[in-house]
């Protein structure tokens, strides 16, 4: 049914509704003539093709546009559910799905697959100095940026505020880093105009790869790259870090002494 609301008009849609609904109407008109009477006549002909064309539009009209209503509140429902409003970057649930899906192939093909986890750096100063709304532009700004790099070779979502999380399949680990490092400079570089106020943006990266020969759960992937993320933040921000369990772990320690 979804697929005949795809592909033809209302009108369209009426009228092969009608032809079908005489077509019937004759067929069966013509049996039961035939069984009752021996003879399907030309009055039998008439009735049976002008009673389906009063009746059809009178009956179906109303069901056809709530079909077609029905289909686009569907359509933006999915829209809705599948891409984030301001950044138009995945949601976190349509996101985590792809994510899911790309793991698994990876897994099962043997490929190579990285992940960032990216926060936008001091983004609660740019709301506080600059109002919400340059905060949401920035963001929109972000969400087009990342679209544009990304293109269709990785998936990119919004995990929620101003944490992001991008996936790269058959991507190893150095160019993973070169693609965070060119993200993250060509972030730094763009300077925001909105509303007369010059917003400076800067993101820091967590970096952290499939192991092919003990591969990790999604979500150890993605904690792994947040723990990256964290070190980024800790020492000094607008940076990418990759992740390495020593060097996480040391920074651990030095962190509880
Ligand atoms: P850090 O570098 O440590 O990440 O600092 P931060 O200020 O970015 O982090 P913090 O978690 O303190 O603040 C995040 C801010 O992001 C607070 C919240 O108001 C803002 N934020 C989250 N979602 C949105 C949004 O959709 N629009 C706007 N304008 N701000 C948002
Ligand atoms: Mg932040
Ligand atoms: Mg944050």
């Amino acid at each position: 049914m979804k697929q005949l609301l795809y592909k033809f008009s209302r009108k369209g849609l009426l009228v092969g509704l009608t032809l079908m609904a005489i077509l019937l109407a004759n067929a069966l008109n013509y049996f039961i003539s035939i069984y009752f009477e021996g003879e399907f006549t030309r009055v039998d002909l008439v009735r049976s093709t002008i009673i389906p064309i009063v009746l059809v539009p009178i009956l179906a009209w109303t069901l056809i546009n709530r079909a077609f209503k029905l289909a686009r509140v569907e359509r933006e429902l999915k829209k809705i559910v599948t891409f984030d409003g301001l950044t138009k970057l995945y949601t976190r649930n349509a996101f985590l799905e792809l994510a899911h899906d790309s793991h698994q192939k990876a897994i099962e093909n043997k490929t190579e697959l990285s992940i960032l986890a990216l926060d936008l750096d001091l983004f609660k100063s740019i709301n506080d100095k600059y109002g919400h709304d340059s905060g949401d532009y920035a963001l929109i700004k972000f969400g087009e940026l990342v679209s544009s790099l990304a293109d269709d070779k990785y998936i990119c979502g919004r995990l929620g505020g101003e944490e992001f999380a991008i996936i790269l399949p058959q991507t190893n680990h150095d160019t993973a880093k070169k693609f965070a490092e060119y993200l993250r400079e060509k972030l730094k570089n763009s300077i925001l105009i909105y509303k007369t106020n010059e917003i400076l943006l800067t993101a820091s990266i967590g970096i952290s790869r499939l192991d092919l020969k003990q591969p990790q759960s999604f979500d150890e992937l993605l904690v792994e790259a947040d723990r990256a993320l964290y070190l980024a933040k800790r020492t000094g921000r607008n940076k990418s870090v990759t992740y390495d369990a020593e060097k996480i772990l040391k920074q651990n320690l030095q962190t509880s002494s």
